[in-house]
């Protein structure tokens, strides 16, 4: 290994920012609160640095220092496969200690890395397949703050706004138990019979609704959404049964798309393939282990003629959408009437998606993996570090 740069040190940094919108349920005036995050970074042996972003509930110092430091310090920047086997073999057993979220920023970090060591972006290193995205704008959930997404017509006139803001298609999530009545299939309905006729054929339209539907609920909702010429169906029932999918997958002309939330990162996408669970697969950076585990799926799903669409927002979700043919969209928000999207938080020099006129979001040429950190502002708000 003679020359080649190894992980010297791994290290936390908290400091405060004001929250970002997205994930963020909406109070009004208050969507902008101040939050600490975490930031990971990875020096090597040429005091090059890597760098990821979480919450410090996924990066504690005891994590650092029994885990994640261990696995680490000494490997080549340059290894990741030998060290992500090690991770995925210590985790076994320490679910704890190192959970999706967590190794999820070590694998990021180490992309970030790498890229910014060969002046390259990520979405380049992983395949470089499209410069340039087309985003669906991706609703918050149903909500009763005046204002919000509170019935099927606010939902139809927020996609009458953001169809004139350019977005291609857009994907509703709708009501969650913790919003007014025990949801209802028929509720689901109705907001998607409402922003149907609000924007008309010309808007691609999804549903990601309550995730605990019984079976007949999830394809009457289905059956509903065939009619209605949505593009897909994502998570209608738990997705612990995989059976359950197949089931729905066997009885619906509409794709089924997932599983977004269960365990297995790229091996569980791969049994639902095989099982016929999934028209359309899926998983995300943030919960189904990083990148890496990512682009496993993507050329998994690839291989078996099937797209795989990329859970969730932000700069790791938007490389794997740009580096491969295998997703159609880039999943923008979460969007909310009453949330701004376009300001970052002051962390940030930008914002890692910005959305152009025509619906799609161009991939930027920074080395890395596209975040855009603002090092100064860390460093000057850094409450602790370990
Ligand atoms: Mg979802």
């Amino acid at each position: 290994m003679a020359g080649q740069p190894v992980i010297e040190s791994v290290e936390v940094r908290i400091f405060s920012t004001e929250r970002g919108t997205v994930h963020a349920q909406p109070v009004p005036g208050q969507d902008r609160g101040g939050v600490d995050l975490a930031l990971l970074v990875l020096r090597d042996s040429d005091g090059q640095e890597g760098y990821a972003v979480g919450q410090p509930e996924v990066l504690r110092p005891a994590q650092l220092r029994d885990h994640i430091a261990p696995l680490l310090v000494g490997r080549p920047v340059f290894g990741r496969e030998a060290i992500l086997a090690d991770v995925y073999r210590r985790q076994r057993g320490q679910q704890a200690h190192l959970p999706e979220r967590t190794i999820c920023r070590i694998d990021v970090a180490l992309w970030d890395l790498q890229a910014r060591r060969l002046g390259q972006p990520v979405w380049r290193l992983l395949g470089g397949a499209r410069p340039r995205v087309p985003a669906y704008a991706s609703t918050m959930r149903g909500d009763d703050v005046p204002g919000g997404l509170t019935d099927p017509r606010a939902f139809a006139d927020f996609a009458v706004a953001l169809a004139e803001r350019g977005y291609r298609a857009i994907k509703l999530h709708t009501w969650h138990p913790a919003y007014g009545e025990e949801p209802d299939p028929r509720r689901d309905i109705a907001a998607c019979q409402a922003a149907r006729d609000a924007v008309g054929p010309r808007v691609e339209l999804m549903l990601d609704p309550y995730h605990w539907y019984s079976r007949t609920d999830a394809l009457s909702l289905g059956r509903a959404l065939e009619e209605l010429g949505f593009l897909w169906l994502e998570e209608p029932m738990a997705e612990t049964s995989m059976a359950a999918y197949r089931w729905l997958s066997d009885n619906l002309r509409i794709p089924v798309v997932g599983p977004e939330t269960v365990a297995g990162r790229s091996q569980a996408r791969a049994d639902w393939i095989a099982a016929g669970a999934t028209a359309i697969s899926r998983i995300g950076p943030l919960n189904g282990g990083g990148i890496t585990p990512c682009l496993k799926a993507l050329h998994t799903a690839d291989s078996f003629g099937m797209n795989c669409e990329i859970h969730g927002s932000g700069a790791a979700s938007l490389a794997l959408v740009a580096a491969t043919n295998v997703s159609r969209w880039y999943e923008r928000g979460m969007l909310h009437p009453l949330v701004d999207y376009e300001t970052p938080p002051p962390h940030l020099r930008a914002i890692v998606d910005p959305l152009d006129p025509d619906g799609t979001v161009p991939l930027s040429e920074e080395p890395g993996v596209g975040e855009h950190l603002d090092l100064d502002y860390i460093e000057a708000h850094r409450k602790a570090a370990y």
